[in-house]
């Protein structure tokens, strides 16, 4: 019989490195101890991946059994220090594109911290693919590195519809969307406006927008104020590490990535080298991940089940490993085990909560656009090397445009004007945003007065991007420098 036929879901069951393979064969064996509806297929991926010369870090076979079975339960991989290979978590997340990375962050019974008390039950909502993290970097000159923050209205939009889908799953009452848009207008600023455009789709939720800085203030101050929280990528990965923090600690938190067809659960913690293989890891995290799994799959008892049994393990205190026994009376790996197996069927002090399915809004296949009634060209962003001062640089690019159909508005250094100038001290470095407006707007695309200031632009300079500056329907889509008019 398969294990379909027999009513379990067959779960893609990545061991990983270090500690990786002993807390995935305790979380194992405690599933199966409580009779959860799944049988794992294991696949490999990460240092060993590595060494096989397998770039990615996951063979073709891992990836396979993921798209085939949906559902992952993953160890700690290792990221390898020194260029050429990418993190084989990068590869998962970006191959299935699991967008929305989930981390519940609940005080834990018996777990003591200078927060403890304090009722903090919270989930942090975090972009997972988009942002500076899609790691489009380049050197502009020797001196003058970039990397594109790109943000999309529907990445957005489907991590904004999965943070309230998260809400109504926990029967939570609020989300929270932090963000830096009093600064990044229009990258930040997009995941603002399309929180306030999706937030009436669900009114039995308060909702709120925080600045994102403010928002680490406040976990840190009333961490309890918060429910769920919604955010960019960068920013999600700090205060998520941040919020771990208030509760116990990375070792024990859990995390979900998900996709429109591929959902991955594992330990928010690493490969631990310094212990793997010595039977002392907890597996805590990985448990807590496997319990979010068993939620999204349906199986609700049973999560219950098993997360009463480790809270009250971890209440009592007793056989507990020793990263969470600070006298030194730890037990290992085994032993805690045991301990959570023989649980089974106890309930805790600390209530679950009432779970329903996680339902994430589907993404069509197509590509995503959105055609604006009006589209002008109004200039171009020429961003050129030179060690000339701005005022030499101005004086040239004034001549050099004189008899095209740009003028020069204006140069800026990393985001500051400094032709004409205003007055301000601004340190130089050797890469100049040079800002040329038409003196007529086009509804075209100017690419032959493009072609002919460029080439006149690179006669006497090196140029090493244009942006174009658009208007779509009738707003302005850049922004100005600090300084600018
Ligand atoms: P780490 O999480 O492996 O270890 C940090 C500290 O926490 C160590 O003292 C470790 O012993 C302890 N610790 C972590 N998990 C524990 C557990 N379950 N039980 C007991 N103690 C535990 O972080 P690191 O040392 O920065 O990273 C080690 C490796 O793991 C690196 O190669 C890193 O790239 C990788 N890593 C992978 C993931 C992932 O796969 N999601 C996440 C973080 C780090």
């Amino acid at each position: 019989m398969n294990a379909a036929s027999q009513g379990k879901r067959t779960i893609t069951a990545i061991p990983g490195d270090g500690i990786g393979p002993e807390v995935m064969h305790a979380t194992q064996r405690i599933l199966e101890a409580a009779g959860a509806p799944v049988v794992f297929e294991t696949a490999e991926a990460g240092a060993n991946a590595f060494r096989k010369g397998i770039a990615t870090g996951a063979p073709r076979e891992t990836l396979d059994s993921i798209a085939t079975n949906g559902i992952v339960l993953k160890g700690p991989l290792e990221t390898p220090v020194g260029f050429g290979e990418k993190s084989a978590n990068v590869t998962l997340r970006k191959h299935f594109e699991l967008y929305a990375n989930i981390r519940p962050v609940r005080e834990l019974p018996g777990i003591r911290t200078p927060f403890t008390g304090r009722g903090i039950d919270l989930v942090i909502v975090r972009e997972n693919v988009e942002d500076v993290y899609a790691g489009i970097e380049h050197m502009q000159t020797p001196d003058v590195a970039q990397c594109l923050k790109l943000m999309t209205a529907p990445g957005c939009e489907r991590i904004i519809r999965a943070a309230f889908a998260v809400a109504v799953a926990e029967g939570r009452k609020a989300v929270t969307c932090a963000t830096k848009a009093n600064i990044m207008k229009l990258t930040e600023g997009m995941m603002k406006r399309v929180f306030e455009r999706v937030g009436p789709d669900y009114p039995a939720i308060a909702q709120d927008h925080i600045i994102i800085d403010n928002c680490a203030h406040q976990l840190v101050l009333a961490p309890e104020r918060f429910d769920v929280i919604v955010t960019s990528n960068m920013n999600g990965d700090i205060i998520s590490d941040l919020a771990a923090g208030l509760v116990g600690g990375l070792g024990i938190a859990p995390s979900a990535n998900l996709g429109d067809r591929v959902a991955m659960f594992e330990a928010v913690h690493g490969s631990a080298p310094q212990i793997a293989g010595k039977g002392l890891a907890n597996p805590t995290a990985l448990l807590s991940a496997a319990v979010m799994l068993l939620r999204h799959i349906g199986a609700f008892a049973v999560a219950e089940t098993i997360e009463q049994a480790l809270f009250i393990t971890l209440a009592e205190g007793r056989n507990l490993t020793g990263d969470l026994s600070p006298r030194g009376h730890g037990v290992g790996t085994a032993a805690f085990t045991e301990q959570v197996i023989q649980n089974l069927g106890r309930t805790s002090n600390a209530a679950s909560r009432a779970y329903s399915a996680l339902s994430l809004t589907p993404w069509p296949d197509a590509t995503a656009h959105t055609e604006p009634a009006t589209r002008e060209l109004v200039g171009l962003d020429v961003f050129v090397e030179s060690d000339a001062t701005a005022a030499a640089l101005g004086a040239a690019l004034e001549a050099v445009c004189a008899d095209t159909a740009f003028r020069l508005a204006g140069i800026s250094n990393r985001g500051v004007q400094v032709h004409p100038p205003t007055g301000g001290y601004t340190f130089l470095v050797d890469h100049f945003a040079c800002r040329f407006l038409l003196r007529a707007p086009t509804d075209g695309d100017a690419t032959d007065a493009i072609a002919d200031l460029l080439a006149r632009v690179a006669a006497r300079y090196r140029w090493m991007h244009i942006e174009k500056l658009q208007r779509f329907d009738g707003v302005e889509a850049f922004e100005r420098a600090q300084g600018e008019g």
